[in-house]
């Protein structure tokens, strides 16, 4: 019941054929890899019983009859020998060159490419992630010319993954042709798809077409006739060509309108090309005199046209047989267009100002490729190794669970994890990229595998925001770092209030729930939470606070100066920072600066920045460091050292030999040949490990002097 392959010609034959439009060294190469791809097949066979290399053969003469290059060809012999031998890429860049050996890779990975999910969605995720990850369009083309011959050959194929393999062309590969225009392997592809996957619907379809094409074919004569004789009488110069549907598109057509066989069937189809726009209207106005128009069928896609760029004008008209005629006007330029799926679309994204140079001369590309399937175009000049990106605005990455997620170019992991679900952006910790562990800033590529890796505990990082580039990640990431600040503002605050009310003989634990009430309703706050945070951030005054709590008089000049110092322990986190002026450590002298919405800055007592504000006292806070403080502080120092070989490697040694961490390092040689001045960025628990530091370090006997830089 299924059609045979066809017997194929033999090798040299289609070599003869292809020297009609190829240079004869181009042929030689050709041969070439036949040969080769022949002894690496020897003793396998197609399902059909064939020898293997039948298959590669009829793949490169599909393209031949595209008339691509001889690289397109070679690689059409050579795409299966990396899956199914022992050949590698190296080997096959040596022998034929990289462009050859790159297709043939770009093949052999889009094979690997598992079809697991069919949903519509999915399936449309696929076409672009196949396009996406084929950057040159070659590659897609020895893909589709590949499939279009193993549906050809389906029939040898058993039941359950000839469906499999029909379904996946009619979802995937076909519209992929029906995009780049290759309206002859779009309509094979499909009425083979249709004929696999429903062999019995096929079968009853097939036998109505045929019974009912007589009559039919008279009638778009007559039709056709009457059209240009009109058109003639009213001086307007035009192609008319009548349309017959394919079988898979009247089925598809009857399913999605439920409309019978007849009622598709009898509409007739006929495209009008013209010179120009004017002319399009002009046979419009022809036409509803020949043919009354049906009411609410006409559509100017000329003066409006649809989103991907597709312009005509659409008319129905009422048939001299009974049967509505479907009639489309357009343009030569229009014509092109609307055939060249995929070049259109971005032609009409970009403005023409902004379209590159490759998206020009791809489309370019295409067009020739249609007038050559025309049998119209010149044969060679479109055969340029064309490099071209179909999306680049985005790339495609697989879920472990193999699910396509699309996110913008240059997206990360992080980016990743937070499309998959919030959750997961806030708790990941790191990203399994192909199975590889890889850092999170790491920019995602077309057809990867993105496992992400979460912790129960793990937080947001701020530093993700300087590679993160979804929006959703980046609000996230904010909306997360400001309330964690709003909580360590809170409990800064809290800490702030304490001692205001301590100088009052009170504290936060004695105020009554009666008094923050009240306090709530003069000031307008929302929460108690809010309040203290306002202090934390430097947004209310701990002293007035205080005395509104207490229902005092609003004179807080003189409580201040007997407010005892607040502790600083180093763990508040983005309440309390450090001042990278003067980068005090632990045992400097400090003050606290209660910078608006920032919170509380501190600063070593002499810093020259301070000195300026510490005129304003409603903003200097008394501050002391709390006896035990266990973060680490960076601090900066300035070596002089003897320039000798080795005398780095020497300073960073004493550095860690005093347990320290060096953040930073630079040197500048700017003392002459003999001395040279390095500069460290180091991190200590407080004074007496930096004096540990710098002692162990005026030991050496290369270094000249040391100073901490506070400024
Ligand atoms: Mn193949």
């Amino acid at each position: 019941m299924f059609p045979p392959a066809g017997a194929m010609p033999e090798a040299a034959t289609l070599f003869k054929e292809w020297s009609g439009y190829l240079k004869p060294e181009d042929v030689a190469r050709v041969e070439t890899a036949y040969h080769f791809s022949e002894a690496a097949h020897s003793g396998q066979f197609r399902a059909s019983g064939d020898p293997y290399i039948s298959h590669p053969l009829a793949v490169a003469n599909i393209l031949a009859e595209l008339h691509l290059d001889s690289q397109a060809l070679s690689a059409a012999l050579l795409h299966d020998v990396m899956e199914d031998t022992e050949v590698t890429k190296t080997e096959i860049s040596k022998k034929f060159g990289k462009p050859v050996a790159d297709l043939v890779d770009g093949v052999s990975k889009l094979d690997r490419i598992e079809f697991e999910t069919h949903e519509e969605a999915q399936a449309e995720n696929f076409r672009k992630m196949l396009l996406a990850m084929a950057r040159d369009v070659r590659v897609i083309l020895i893909k589709l010319a590949d499939r279009l011959h193993n549906m050809r050959t389906l029939g040898a194929v058993p039941v359950p993954k000839r469906k499999r393999i029909a379904r996946e062309t009619l979802d995937i590969y076909a519209p992929i042709a029906n995009r780049l225009g290759l309206n002859g392997i779009y309509q094979e592809l499909e009425d083979l798809g249709f004929l696999y996957l429903y062999p019995a619907r096929n079968r009853v379809l097939s036998k109505a077409l045929k019974s009912a094409r007589g009559n039919r074919r008279e009638v778009v004569g007559k039709v056709e006739e009457a059209i240009n004789k009109r058109l003639k009488k009213e001086g307007i110069e035009a192609l008319v060509h009548g349309r017959e549907k394919h079988l898979y598109s009247i089925y598809r057509k009857m399913r999605e309108k439920h409309l019978s066989f007849a009622k598709v069937h009898d509409v007739f189809g006929f495209r009008i090309i013209v010179k120009d726009v004017p002319s399009c209207y002009l046979v419009l106005g022809a036409l509803h005199g020949l043919y009354k128009p049906i009411p609410g069928k006409f559509k100017d896609y000329i003066a409006i046209p649809k989103a991907n760029g597709y312009q005509s004008l659409h008319t129905t008209l009422f048939g001299p047989f009974g049967s509505p005629i479907e009639i489309q006007i357009r343009t030569q330029e229009m014509h092109k267009i609307a055939e060249a799926g995929v070049a259109s679309h971005w032609l009409y994204k970009s403005t023409d100002a902004s379209l590159n140079e490759l998206q020009k001369k791809t489309h370019q590309w295409l067009q020739s490729l249609l007038e050559i399937q025309s049998g119209t175009g010149d044969s060679t000049e479109f055969l340029e190794h064309l490099k071209v990106d179909l999306f680049p605005d985005a790339v495609y990455v697989f879920t472990p669970k193999g699910k396509i997620l699309s996110l913008p170019r240059g997206a990360t992991a992080v980016d990743f994890a937070y499309s998959v679900h919030t959750d997961i952006g806030n708790r990941c910790v790191a990203v399994k990229i192909n199975d590889e562990l890889m850092p999170l800033r790491t920019e995602l590529k077309n057809g990867e595998r993105v496992e992400i890796i979460t912790a129960s505990h793990a937080k947001p990082n701020p530093l993700w925001l300087n590679y993160v580039i979804t929006a959703k990640a980046r609000s996230h990431i904010r909306h997360f770092l400001k309330s964690v600040q709003s909580q360590e503002s809170a409990q800064l605050g809290e800490r702030l209030l304490n001692q205001a009310l301590s100088v009052l003989r009170t504290g936060v634990a004695e105020i009554k729930e009666a008094q923050w009430e009240k306090l709530l309703k003069d000031t307008g706050a929302k929460s108690k939470a809010d309040i203290l945070a306002d202090i934390g951030l430097g947004k209310r005054l701990s002293v007035v606070v205080a005395r509104q709590l207490l229902s005092l008089g609003n004179a807080p000049g003189e409580e201040r100066r007997n407010v005892g110092p607040v502790m600083i322990r180093g763990s508040e986190g983005m309440a309390v920072q450090f001042a990278q002026c003067c980068k005090p450590i632990p045992g400097d002298p400090i003050i606290g600066l209660i910078s608006k919405g920032q919170g509380m800055i501190i600063h070593t007592h002499d810093c020259p920045v301070i000195v300026k504000t510490r005129a304003d006292p409603g903003k200097v806070i008394d501050v002391e460091w709390a006896p035990e403080t266990k973060k680490l502080f960076n601090v900066s120092i300035k070596l002089v050292v003897m320039n000798q070989r080795g005398v780095l490697a020497k300073v960073a040694a004493a550095i860690s030999g005093a347990d320290s961490n060096i953040d930073n390092v630079t040197v500048d040689p700017e003392l002459g040949d003999q001395y040279a001045t390095m500069h460290f960025t180091l991190q200590v628990f407080n004074r007496l490990h930096l004096a540990q530091i710098m002692r162990a370090l005026r030991r050496l006997p290369e270094v000249i002097r040391i100073t901490r830089v506070n400024n």
